[in-house]
């Protein structure tokens, strides 16, 4: 059965991943910071996406163990909203850090594994917000939409080696991840021309992420499920509450109509 690493496996879409993957058979081995937080089942490995030694360690844990990688699942990261004005350089760094820069260096150390195995695939979580916006979501939109572009190039470039890349983009998914971002949303405007409107927009957002309007977690597990399973799978999944109307909605409208839409929702 193939051996799959996945990151972000202490919550919300990861940790129904990891707990539906096991359930399929397969070996998995959940990274995350919080390892006492993973479903039963899973190989537990210690990783902060951010620190290149923790990765090193991370890899090296289940190369020592299984000998080899067949499935790379990114997954780990969280939602820096706030104003572009009022998110400081050194929090949108941090932000690509987490979503982009680690998920690349986490991918650079796999490659030559999955390349000396002549396959193996690489599932990136990107998100509806790789392809459309939100408001307050610059930077978050800005490592999504990066992501797009990453996995893209990547896919073409791995093909000869037997490895290939696919994107998973979903809508409102109901996890921490909402909470969280309206947290930095409503933290970051504080007392800055932006409040009234933030706090509005973070309030929204809880109420959203708090209720049963969005999907459930076991809906993108399932969707990854089947892209392991798939022998050709397709390049990217649009998949979960809004992501199919919300997407059209951004191809056929002019940008003006679609902000104006975005602004009031
Ligand atoms: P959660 O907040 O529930 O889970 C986030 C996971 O990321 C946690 O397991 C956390 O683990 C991990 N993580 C965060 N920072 C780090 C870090 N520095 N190092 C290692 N792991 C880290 O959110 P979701 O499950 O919703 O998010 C998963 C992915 O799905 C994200 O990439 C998100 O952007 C994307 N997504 C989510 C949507 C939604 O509506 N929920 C919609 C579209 C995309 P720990 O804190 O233990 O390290």
């Amino acid at each position: 059965m193939k051996v799959i690493l996945l990151t972000g496996a202490s919550s919300g879409i990861g940790y129904n991943t990891a707990q539906h993957l096991v359930e399929e058979g397969y070996t998995v081995y959940g990274a995350a910071r919080r390892t006492d937080k993973m479903p039963a089942g899973v190989k537990p490995v210690k990783l902060d996406i951010t620190d290149e030694a923790s990765i090193n360690a991370c890899i090296e844990e289940v190369m020592n163990k299984e000998g080899r990688i067949d499935v790379l699942i990114n997954n780990a990261g969280y939602g820096s909203y706030g104003a572009i004005e009022d998110i400081t350089i050194e929090e949108a760094k941090r932000q690509l850090e987490v979503n982009l820069f680690g998920l690349a260096n986490l991918t650079k150390q796999v490659l030559p594994i999955m390349r000396t195995q002549k396959s193996g695939t690489i599932i990136n979580i990107s998100s509806m917000g790789g392809r459309v916006s939100t408001l307050f979501g610059g930077w978050y939109h800005a490592s999504k939409y990066a992501l797009e572009g990453f996995s893209d190039c990547l896919r073409m470039e791995v093909a000869e080696f037997g490895i290939d890349v696919v994107l998973i983009e979903p809508g409102g998914v109901k996890t921490d991840w909402g909470i969280i971002a309206a947290d930095h949303l409503a933290e970051s405007s504080k007392g800055g021309a932006y409040e009234k409107q933030a706090l509005k927009t973070s309030a929204s957002m809880k109420r959203q992420y708090s209720s049963n309007m969005l999907s459930n977690p076991n809906i993108i597990a399932k969707t990854i499920a089947k892209a392991i399973k798939s022998r050709r799978p397709k390049t990217r999944y649009l998949i979960g509450f809004g992501a199919k109307p919300i997407v059209f909605m951004k191809t056929i409208l002019p940008d003006r109509v679609y902000d104006k839409i975005m602004r009031n929702m």
